[in-house]
């Protein structure tokens, strides 16, 4: 699969996306993608990251699997494979020990996109089912949620594996829209992405919006109710 052949989707304003999220009805959905979507960084990166460090946590992976450079490399020829090999680390692994090791590692710096956030939970107070829709693994995926607190507001559609692999459809790239779809989850009224990977989800959509990546989004911190005021 090319990136060319993925749909195209112009960079939203965020006051849009706001208002967007703001009409959608009791027992819709909005999907969200998580890393560079819902918070800064890429927890399946620091998944890596940790297994390179605390080998002996990883029991079933080769030292290749947790080499960083290698998986950095990966993932700009090899997308998928890189979040397989990411996810796959948790194959054999003691779920609480893992889930605490990344949670201590990623606690003091997982930043949330506020306004998001903010208008994702708004939402849901009144009925939205909201779905984290991510190509990291379902740990990492669980931790980044534990840490915003907002692990018992979100389903969570993420790559997951059992003793023989990853489970098929596994949610990457146009997999999103399938993995969805085998949850049993039909198309959403909004979904949120901020790659080029996220434009099937975001064509799958009613309203699919392309995010300004957290370094170019001016407005990252700032609260749903500031965008709504337009301040
Ligand atoms: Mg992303």
């Amino acid at each position: 699969m090319s990136e060319n052949a993925l749909p195209a989707f112009e960079i939203a304003d965020p006051s849009e996306v706001v208002a967007a999220i703001d009409a959608v009805s009791a027992g819709e959905a909005i999907f969200a993608d998580c890393d560079g979507t819902l918070w800064a960084g890429d927890v399946g990166d620091d998944y890596v990251r940790l297994a390179a460090a605390r080998p002996e946590l990883f029991p079933r992976s080769t030292a290749a699997e947790r080499d960083v450079e290698t998986y950095l490399r990966r993932v700009d020829h090899d997308y998928e494979g890189a979040c397989l090999q990411s996810a796959l680390l948790s194959q054999g692994v003691d779920r609480v020990a893992v889930f605490a090791a990344l949670r201590s590692t990623l606690a003091a710096e997982l930043r949330p996109r506020r306004w998001l956030l903010d208008a994702m939970l708004q939402a849901a107070d009144r009925g939205v089912k909201l779905w984290a829709v991510s190509a990291s693994g379902r740990i990492p995926v669980d931790v980044g949620l534990d840490l915003l607190g907002v692990a018992d507001r979100f389903g969570v559609i993420a790559v997951e594996v059992d003793d023989r692999g990853p489970i098929a459809p596994w949610s990457i790239g146009f997999g999103k829209v399938h993995a969805c779809r085998a949850a049993g989850l039909a198309a959403p009224a909004v979904a949120v992405g901020d790659s080029v990977w996220d434009g099937p989800m975001l064509a799958d959509a009613r309203h699919g919006f392309r995010l300004p990546k957290p370094k170019d989004d001016g407005r990252f911190d700032a609260s749903a109710a500031d965008l709504r005021a337009g301040r």
